[in-house]
């Protein structure tokens, strides 16, 4: 295969605040992915958007959307404690070109993923065949609130929601996190997991490959925190076959976020 193929599932933009990110900028960004040969990428929610919400952070990631010529797209941010302009905000955007779906995040919203105020957000998902991209962790003695979004935290509302397909971030984490993300992915037909972030465990991708259904791991890099050549490289060099590889790194995500039938 030639030219760009490759779906970054899980990156951000913008000025990233406690986390050093020498580069955040669209265009930057897709100077990388000409490089990188990433054809498209979902943007997981702005820092702006993560942290502060509102219409400005929305309209902004629609404006990358359409300055990287559709190649840039993007997720809603469902913030529980506002779920009411939340709602607004998604309803708005739904059908505004490049939107694929909604981002959740328990941990920087200090709400736990069972929460009942989610709730809101999975029927709007169902409603709408959106796709669901949550963060998800293990235990963190360093950094407790990884405690709300455990992978488990999210299962009642995978139960309630079956057609809703749900992407959890970072494969669970480390450790337990890691595995009930795995059993997870086992027992529900549209959970699907990201390699984006600091999962940097001794042969990840061969542990994956073994542990779930094929068409369920996505790459994701979590720029511009970290670099894409780094998870990139990692399912590159893993022993394991190329036509995984390829569903990795494109046709996976293209499934996950329904890229080809939603509009662009
Ligand atoms: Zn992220």
């Amino acid at each position: 295969m030639s030219g760009a193929f490759i779906v970054d599932a899980h990156l951000h933009t913008g000025e990233h605040g406690p986390f050093f990110a020498p580069e955040s900028g669209g265009r930057r960004l897709r100077s990388l992915m000409d490089r990188l040969a990433i054809e498209r990428a979902i943007l997981a929610g702005s820092w702006a958007a993560l942290t502060r919400g509102g219409e400005a952070a929305l309209a902004d990631m629609r404006r990358e959307h359409e300055e990287s010529g559709g190649r840039i797209r993007y997720l809603g941010v469902f913030d529980p404690r506002e779920a009411m302009e939340s709602l607004r905000l998604l309803e708005k955007a739904k059908g505004w070109p490049g939107f694929q779906g909604i981002k959740l995040h328990p941990s920087f919203h200090r709400t736990p993923a069972e929460d009942p105020s989610y709730e809101r957000a999975w029927s709007f998902a169902a409603d709408n065949g959106l796709t669901i991209l949550a963060h998800s962790w293990s235990p963190s003695e360093y950094n407790p609130v990884q405690a709300l979004s455990l992978p488990s935290r999210y299962e009642g509302h995978v139960r309630r929601h079956p057609e809703v397909r749900f992407v959890m971030a970072h494969c669970g984490g480390r450790g337990s996190g890691r595995a009930e993300a795995l059993r997870m992915a086992g027992t529900h037909p549209r959970v699907f997991l990201d390699l984006a972030g600091d999962i940097f465990c001794f042969h990840l991708l061969e542990t994956l490959r073994n542990a779930v259904p094929e068409d369920r791991i996505l790459f994701g890099s979590d720029y511009p925190w970290l670099d894409p050549r780094a998870n990139i490289s990692r399912v590159l060099l893993a022993d394991v076959p190329d036509s995984w590889k390829r569903k990795v790194l494109r046709d996976n995500a293209i499934r996950a976020f329904a890229l080809e039938e939603r509009l662009s």
